[in-house]
């Protein structure tokens, strides 16, 4: 018998821990299982094998079936799952669910891999095409291959062959080795493949979908790096840290720096790996890879479907040197020789997961890194607070890169709302800047802040606003589906016409949706094609390629959230607008100023790219808000200097470490009593403990969130551990909801 070391699948983080089972059959550490547990059937994953158990021999059970033939996990991201697993206190296994892809996930015993059809040339074939001298004998079983009404691959098939019509040869010649039969037809014709195939020319096959290696394009030459970057890629080499902050205004060439990283590490055999916050940018950059490296390219983010997701794995368990990109979740790819890890717009709020577990996937990067013993560098031209503070302790390497590539930074300029004449948003300057930009043919860019431009709807009766009735928070109106939408659960509901609150009406709409400032725009300016982007109009797959495709080729103002306002790089937008950025600056939040900054230079980041001079008008009630006043002179330096007084003076991080713990229950008073009962507990340790304070309601449940702080890490971790433990031993049916170094405080 063999005794291993398996973790269970439960929700308990009291049993995240390995129980020891049986086999009579060796199973390999890293495969999923089926075991009993008590009277249940849960799935499993074997850690190890088990020395010594000193559980009784005939306690120990025996493992019911073994759903793995090959690992799913190795060693490398097991011990990653356990780290992150601690880090963010949460069960082991939710950590693995993460890492796996919904097709591997603990039910699924036969993940669908997508397929798709491909023709190759016969070999002889292609020879006779050459030589033009074989011809086939009658009889003699040769080249020929047909297709299978099941078209699983095309077996040649004995018969005679008929010599080429000049139009089949004219094609077969054209054509590359292989390809695949879709992009066949669509180049060709059916009737063209379809022959080929039949005859025997051309033999078709099935092969899993190699989903994620986007198709080879012309290379472009690299463009020579200037004396800044040159410096800076200098700086990265000589860095003994091992992670390396990579702090380059917008448009300064950091790209163009990693580049020549990912070029050194695949010389070296290695693989590359670039996350990205958001998918809007993988279209941008995997293009831009695509066409300067001859390796195999993947990308990786939510929109592909299960299948694809899965094939994507497995391809990357078997390949070589290799480039992926992709967002988050990629950071756990089983990539077994990684030799470089990029993480671009490292300040991003999108590499923390917002949901359980709440890892940040800069620091899975940190143990990947670690563990295969490369480099990561963070590339940000607004680097988080804290990524910068480590720079200048020396805890990470720093290379920065003073200058935009092009020479000539965005001009900015302030419009103070207070004084401007408005309409629709738009300040007389902002009017003027846009349609200059028109007469032109150059393109702009106007930027909104979700946030404070959501369309809310109103009774005019009795003024109530329409409100989730999970959340408690206004709902808003979305014109295209006519529904209500609520952004903080995301639940739809249809519009109604009277309100549900006084029977009576009418109801009026406030605010300002992303659509109805399309309208007011296009009013505005009806010249001009716009291209909106923002969650509604990018929610399908491939949405947002299309949508970037159709600004570059035709568009005049790309309009959108602030999703729009990272990353892209269109040299003839000379012109971003931010309707406002006071929705931002003030929030009640001790990032928002670092929010504020980030937006604001990342907008202006995508203005004036090219050889044209860019400019970028911001909006405000406060412009002699000190963010704005750094923004003007694009001084993150100073920026920084000044934020971190604030945050020392009211210690806040990067000072302390941070953690919100958050306590729900449809009674407010339970959930309130037990908050109380948590911080006491929290506070034995030594812990600096601020509320309970009352947060938005989120499925009908009343919350309460503790923040909490400590000077140390390690520290603050166990204490969690500790208070989780304890937590689901005396819930009193409350919920909790734990987060350590929460990027958002207000959930
Ligand atoms: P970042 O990633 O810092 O925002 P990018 O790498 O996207 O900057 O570069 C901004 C623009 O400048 C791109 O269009 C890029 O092609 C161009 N660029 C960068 N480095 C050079 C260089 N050394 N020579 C010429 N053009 C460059
Ligand atoms: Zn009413
Ligand atoms: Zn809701």
């Amino acid at each position: 018998m063999y005794d291993y070391e398996v973790m269970v699948e439960h929700p308990t983080i009291a049993l995240s821990r390995t129980f020891t089972y049986t086999s009579s059959k060796p199973v390999q550490p890293g495969c999923r299982v089926f075991v009993p547990f008590g009277p249940q059937k849960l799935t499993g994953l074997v850690i190890k094998p088990a020395q010594n158990p000193d559980t009784p021999r005939k306690k120990i059970k025996e493992i019911l079936k073994v759903l793995d033939d090959q690992p799913v996990l190795d060693q490398e991201q097991m011990d990653l799952a356990a780290r992150m697993a601690y880090q963010t206190v949460s069960p082991m296994m939710a950590m693995i669910h993460v890492m796996l892809p919904n097709a591997l996930d603990a039910r699924t015993t036969k993940p669908e891999f997508a397929y798709e059809f491909w023709v190759r040339k016969a070999e002889q074939t292609a020879k006779s095409m050459q030589t033009d001298q074989i011809v086939p004998i009658e009889g003699q079983p040769a080249l020929m291959a047909e297709a299978s009404a099941d078209g699983q691959t095309s077996q040649p098939a004995a018969g005679s062959r008929k010599k080429l019509t000049p139009l089949l040869e004219e094609t077969l010649q054209a054509m590359p080795e292989e390809m695949t039969l879709k992009a066949a037809k669509e180049q060709f014709s059916d009737y063209r493949i379809n022959s080929l195939v039949k005859q025997g020319f051309l033999i078709k096959e099935k092969r899993i979908l190699n989903h994620g290696t986007l198709p080879r394009r012309p290379l472009q030459p690299w463009p020579e790096l200037n004396v800044y970057q040159k410096n800076a890629l200098e700086a990265i080499h000589q860095a003994q840290q091992q992670v390396v902050l990579l702090h380059g205004v917008t448009g300064s060439g950091k790209t163009e720096v990693f580049f020549h990283l990912a070029k050194e590490a695949l010389d070296k055999g290695k693989q590359v790996l670039i996350l990205v916050p958001e998918i809007s940018l993988t279209p941008m950059m995997e293009e831009r890879i695509a066409s300067r490296f001859d390796v195999d390219v993947y990308a990786c983010h939510s929109r592909l479907s299960d299948s694809e997701m899965v094939s994507v794995w497995k391809n990357l368990e078997q390949a070589g040197p290799c480039i992926v990109i992709g967002t988050r979740k990629s950071v756990f790819l089983p990539l077994r020789n990684l030799g470089l890890i990029i993480m671009d717009e490292e300040h991003d709020t999108s590499y923390k997961q917002d949901k359980a577990p709440r890892y940040h996937a800069r620091d899975a990067a940190m143990l990947r890194a670690k563990a295969h013993e490369c480099k990561l560098i963070l590339a940000s031209a607004t680097p988080s607070l804290d990524s910068y503070a480590r720079a200048m302790k020396g805890v990470y390497g720093l290379a920065e890169i003073p200058v935009r590539a092009s020479g000539h930074d965005a001009r900015i300029r302030l419009v103070d709302l207070k004084r401007a004449q408005t309409y629709c948003n738009y300040s007389s300057d902002l009017i003027q800047g846009v349609t200059k930009r028109l007469a032109l043919e150059q393109k702009s860019m106007i930027l909104l802040n979700r946030r404070g431009y959501l369309p809310t709807v109103r009774c005019q009766a009795c003024h109530e606003f329409l409100r989730c009735p999970e959340c408690n928070v206004p709902l808003s109106y979305h014109k295209g589906e006519h529904a209500l939408v609520c952004h903080v659960c995301g639940k739809r509901y249809p519009m109604v016409d009277t309100c549900p609150y006084c029977g009576s009406g009418p109801l009026s709409h406030t605010g300002q949706g992303t659509e109805r400032l399309e309208e007011e725009s296009a009013a505005l300016f009806p010249t001009a094609r716009i291209v909106r982007m923002d969650h509604d109009t990018t929610r399908t797959k491939g949405a947002h390629g299309r949508l970037l495709a159709e600004f570059a080729q035709n568009g005049d103002i790309l309009m959108g959230t602030q999703m729009i306002a990272k990353g892209l790089d269109y040299h003839d937008i000379t012109l971003c607008g931010i309707l406002s950025i006071d929705s931002i600056l003030s929030r009640p939040d001790y990032l928002a100023s670092e929010r504020a900054y980030q937006l604001a230079e990342q907008a202006a980041g995508r203005s004036g790219r090219g050889d044209k001079p860019g400019e970028v008008i911001i909006q405000t009630f406060n412009p002699d808000h000190f963010v704005l006043q750094c923004i003007l002179r694009h001084a993150y330096k100073a920026f920084f200097r000044r934020e971190m007084s604030f945050r020392h003076a009211g210690n806040y991080p990067p000072y302390v470490y941070l953690a919100t713990v958050i306590i729900r229950h449809e009674d407010p008073e339970r959930a309130y009593a037990k908050a109380l009962e948590v911080k006491a507990g929290l506070e034995k340790e030594n812990l600096e403990v601020l509320g309970p304070a009352e947060i938005t309601l989120r499925a009908r449940q009343s919350r309460y969130r503790l923040i909490i702080k400590s000077k140390e890490d390690g520290h603050l971790i166990d204490a969690l551990w500790k208070c989780a433990l304890w937590f689901e031993k005396n819930a009193s049916k409350c919920r909790m909801d734990i987060n350590v170094h929460p990027m958002n405080l207000e959930e």
